[in-house]
C-alpha cells in the first residue's frame, strides 16, 4: 500500500514557502472573497469552505497551505496534457502580444482558421464546417439551433423537437438541460421553463432498438435529430454502451430522416481510447460537439462541427437562412492558439497508447473493489475509471476522505470516478488508484 501521508511525503519546500508567503500577504483581501463568490451546484449554506488553489503543474494542484493534491479528475476532464504545458503556454503568450482577441464577424485569423482546418482533417467523413463557442453548453445550444434551422431552411416545418436519451448530460443552459435525463437534470423543478423533447433509452438491445425504432416513427414528424453522448454518458452517471448502439443509432437516424448529433464534449480528444468516440464504430454524425480538452484545459472554447449536406442547407440568397447565432468572443484567438498547441501535442506525443497504458493500469488497480460491500459496479473506458457505490454515500465525508489522502477526485452522487490527465505517470496513477481502495476498504462512504 502507498504511503498515507503523501502531501508531507513529496517535499517541496520552497513551492510550499512561496505559497505561504503569498497567502500571507494576498491573503486577507481575497478571503473576503468568500462572502461574495457563488459556487456551482452547491448548498452555500451548509458546504465546505472550498479549497484555495494557488498553482498547478503536470498531476499536481497546489493548494495554499502547501498540500499538493494529485488530480484524478483534470478539472472536469480538461487538462488532458496535465497543467501548465509549456507548449500551450508559448503559444497563449505568443498570441497574447500579436492579438489577445478580436472579432470574429466580418474578420479571421490564422489561430482559428489553422484550427478549423485541423479539426476537418481529424474528423472522420465530410464533417468539415465549424462554428466555435466558448463553453460546451453553448456549442449544444448551437448544434440544436442548427439542426432546428436545417429543417427550417429546408421548408420542413414543425420539425423543432430533439430525441435524447436517459442518462445524458449536455450541459447547464435551458435548451441543453432540455435533453438531459429527466430526473438528473432537473427538467421536474423547471417545468414550463424547459422546451418539451421526446425522451428514450439508448438502444442497448434488440428490443430496446425496437421500441426505438416505433418511437422514431410516431415522432419523426416534429423531431429535427437525435442527440447522444457516443460511447460514455458521462456527468448523467458515467455509463457506458458500445459501438453497436451507436451503429444503431446512425441506422435508425437515416431510416426516420433525422440529423445524428454526437455530443463529444467529453469523450473527444482522446478520453476513450481513440481521438473521438464515434470513431470505434466508424459511423459519421451531421454534428459534433466538442469542448473539454479541446484547448488541453487552460482556455474556454467549443466547437460545433457540421456536415457539408447540413452547411449546405444554410446556402442561399436569402439572408435569413443564415446561420442565426454569433457569440462575441467566439473563437477567441488565444484560445484558438492554445487548442492549435494542444492537437501538436497530440500529432506529436504518444497519448493514445498513454490512454491505453491507463486503461490497463486502472483495470488492474480498481478491479480488486469488485465485490466489496458498498460497492456496485467497477468499470473502465480508456482514460475513465468509474466505481459505482450503493448505497450512494455521504458525499462531503468521502470528498474529505479522499482529500485527506492527497488527491483530487470528485464523486457525484453514488459514481467515484478517476479521469486523469492522458500524461499521468504510472505512480500517480497508482496513488490515486490506491487512495480510492483506501476510503473504500475503511468504509469512509
Ligand atoms: C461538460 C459537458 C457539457 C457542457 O459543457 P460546459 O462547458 O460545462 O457548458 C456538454 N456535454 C457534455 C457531454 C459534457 O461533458
Amino acid at each position: 500500500m502507498e504511503s498515507l501521508s503523501l502531501p508531507q511525503a513529496r517535499p517541496m519546500v520552497n513551492r510550499r514557502e512561496m505559497a505561504m508567503t503569498d497567502e500571507i500577504k494576498s491573503g486577507d483581501a481575497a478571503e473576503a472573497g468568500r462572502e461574495h463568490i457563488w459556487l456551482p451546484y452547491t448548498q452555500m449554506n451548509t458546504a465546505a469552505s472550498p479549497l484555495r488553489a494557488v498553482r498547478t503543474e503536470g498531476c499536481v494542484i497546489e493548494l495554499a497551505d502547501g498540500r499538493r493534491l494529485i488530480d484524478g479528475v483534470a478539472s472536469w476532464w480538461t487538462a488532458c496534457h496535465g497543467y501548465n504545458h509549456p507548449d500551450i503556454r508559448a503559444a497563449v503568450e505568443r498570441q497574447l502580444a500579436a492579438m489577445p482577441h478580436v472579432m470574429f464577424g466580418g474578420l479571421v485569423h490564422e489561430p482559428a482558421l489553422a484550427l478549423a482546418s485541423r479539426l476537418a482533417a481529424m474528423l472522420p467523413g465530410d464533417l468539415e464546417r465549424v462554428f466555435f463557442t466558448d463553453s460546451g453548453s453553448v456549442a449544444v445550444e448551437v448544434a440544436m439551433k442548427m439542426a432546428i434551422q436545417y429543417r427550417l431552411n429546408r421548408g420542413e416545418l414543425g420539425r423543432t423537437k430533439l430525441l435524447a436519451f436517459r442518462g445524458g448530460y449536455h450541459g447547464d443552459t435551458l435548451a441543453a438541460m432540455s435533453v438531459c435525463d429527466p430526473e438528473e437534470g432537473m427538467h421536474a423543478l423547471f417545468a414550463g421553463a424547459l422546451p418539451q423533447q421526446v425522451m428514450a433509452d439508448l438502444p442497448t438491445t434488440p428490443e430496446r432498438a425496437a421500441a426505438l425504432d416505433a418511437l422514431l416513427a410516431r415522432h419523426a414528424p416534429e423531431l429535427a435529430a437525435i442527440i447522444v453522448e457516443p460511447l460514455v454518458q458521462g456527468a448523467g452517471g458515467m455509463r457506458f454502451h458500445d459501438v453497436a448502439t451507436l451503429r444503431t443509432l446512425r441506422d435508425l437516424a437515416d431510416r426516420h430522416g433525422l440529423l445524428l448529433i454526437l455530443d463529444e464534449i467529453f469523450t473527444g480528444f482522446g478520453r476513450t481510447g481513440t481521438m473521438f468516440a464515434c470513431e470505434q464504430a466508424g459511423i459519421v454524425p451531421d454534428i459534433v460537439t466538442l469542448s473539454k480538452a479541446l484547448t488541453g484545459g487552460t482556455m474556454a472554447l467549443a466547437a460545433t462541427v457540421a456536415r457539408r449536406h447540413v452547411f449546405e442547407a444554410f446556402l442561399s440568397d436569402d439572408p435569413a437562412k443564415a446561420l442565426m447565432h454569433g457569440p462575441t468572443f467566439m473563437a477567441n484567438p488565444l484560445a484558438c492558439a492554445a487548442a492549435n498547441a494542444s492537437l501538436d501535442l497530440f500529432a506529436r506525443e504518444p497519448r493514445l497508447a498513454q490512454v491505453a497504458r491507463i486503461e490497463a493500469q486502472l483495470r488492474e488497480e480498481l478491479e480488486p473493489c469488485r465485490g466489496r460491500p458498498g460497492i456496485a459496479d467497477v468499470r473502465v473506458m480508456g482514460a475513465i475509471g468509474v466505481v459505482q457505490l450503493d448505497p450512494a454515500p455521504n458525499l462531503d465525508r468521502l470528498k474529505a476522505a479522499l482529500v485527506a489522502e492527497g488527491v483530487w477526485v470528485r464523486p457525484f452522487r453514488d459514481v467515484l470516478y478517476l479521469t486523469p490527465a492522458l500524461t499521468i505517470g504510472a505512480e500517480d496513477l497508482g496513488r490515486l488508484t490506491g487512495a480510492l481502495r483506501r476510503v473504500i476498504e475503511r468504509n469512509a462512504l
